[in-house]
């Protein structure tokens, strides 16, 4: 049965979490009838002209929208974020060499932990000290170090990194929570990689941009699936990929396309999380609970110093239609996430909520 009556919710889930709308009706009439082949999109091979054009706009799409130069290459992979953990370091680091790596979250720790099976892992600053809840500042990054590793946004402990550090060691990044939010500079990158389902699309595939002169470096050997020169000579068809999820990556960028782009859906971001973090800053009640110049604009994650009134609060988020507000289980409190698809009327219903709540409790 299709619900006709869908009441609104504003989902600030962290992740599968919201997709445009015109995303969830496209993808849904692909699954009966994709671009009247007659065929579900669920049912097509991956190795027809049917699902090469969605590849191909897909790939296109990312490379428009990322402004990426020539030497950069666009994959889609399977395996989630956390595949890219160890296929990075298997792919660009030798037993013997030696990776810089940032520890500012719960992500970039996991990281860390997969890149010490294949080589040496130099941790160069960390902010555990202060339960990540700031961006270390104050480091140098070795200029022997073979590649330099980071998360550009902490999606549990809501701080986000504003500038590239300056360095002529290739930088990595997981960018799974901010990419597409913000304008910077991806061809400075080397490597980037991103789960699709924050704010590319339906979880089951990675996004991996790869500056080709960094592969073919390593000695060991690497199966053919995790081998990303193998995977760049197949156009991201090794195996079957995820085609499915592909398509919702498809429709989710050609959408930000039609909204002008990273830099326009950057100016709505920018008034999104002004708008919350205003806010907060603007009633006791609720307290922000990271340093200030490293506020998420993705994830923002708050507190109430109170059991009871952050119960009350949760409930009444949910009796408004507020769903996935509730902090991660390792942090607490609240976190509310705000992804290029969620709509500024989701931000605008929450802030609304908060002052009144305030107004009765504060
Ligand atoms: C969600 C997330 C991951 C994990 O993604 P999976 O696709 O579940 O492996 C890794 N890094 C960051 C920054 C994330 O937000």
């Amino acid at each position: 049965m299709i619900k006709t009556d869908i009441t609104v919710v504003h989902n600030f889930n962290s992740g599968p979490s919201v997709l445009p709308k015109e995303v969830f009706e496209q993808a849904s009439n692909a699954i009966i009838d994709f671009n009247n082949s007659g065929l579900s999109i669920l049912e097509i091979g991956h190795r027809t002209s049917l699902f090469q054009e969605v590849l191909d706009e897909a790939i296109a799409s990312a490379k428009e929208l990322m402004r990426l130069d020539d030497e950069h290459e666009v994959l889609f992979l399977h395996g989630g974020a956390s595949t890219q953990f160890f296929q990075v370091p298997m792919n660009l680091l030798n037993e013997n060499e030696t990776a810089a790596y940032l520890d500012c979250g719960t992500w970039g720790t996991k990281a860390i932990k997969e890149a010490k099976i294949f080589g040496n892992v130099d941790v160069i600053a960390s902010s555990k000290d202060k339960n990540y809840t700031y961006i270390p500042k104050n480091y140098t990054i070795p200029s022997t170090a073979k590649y330099f590793h980071y998360t550009t946004n902490n999606t549990i402990e809501g701080t986000q990194m504003h500038a590239i550090p300056e360095t002529n060691v290739p930088l990595v990044a997981d960018m799974s929570s901010d990419i597409l939010s913000t304008t910077i500079d991806f061809n400075k990158f080397s490597l980037i990689y991103a789960g699709a389902q924050k704010n590319i699309g339906a979880a089951g595939v990675n996004l991996v941009i790869i500056k080709k002169d960094i592969l073919g470096k390593v000695t060991r050997k690497l199966p053919s699936m995790m081998d990303y020169r193998i995977h760049i000579e197949n156009g991201s068809m090794l195996n079957t990929p995820p085609v499915f999820a592909v398509y919702v990556c498809m429709l989710t960028l050609r959408w930000l396309k039609q909204r002008g782009g990273i830099s326009a859906i950057e100016k709505i971001n920018d008034v999104k999380a002004n708008l919350l973090y205003n806010t907060l800053d603007s009633l006791p009640v609720f307290r922000p609970k990271v340093a200030k110049e490293d506020r998420s604009k993705m994830n923002v994650v708050f507190v109430i110093d109170s059991e009871v009134l952050e119960k009350e609060f949760l409930a009444e988020c949910k009796a408004n239609g507020m769903v996935g507000i509730k902090g991660h289980r390792t942090v607490g409190g609240f976190r509310a996430s705000l992804y290029n698809a969620l709509p500024l009327e989701s931000v605008q219903s929450l802030t609304d909520l908060m002052k009144d709540f305030a107004s009765r409790k504060g």
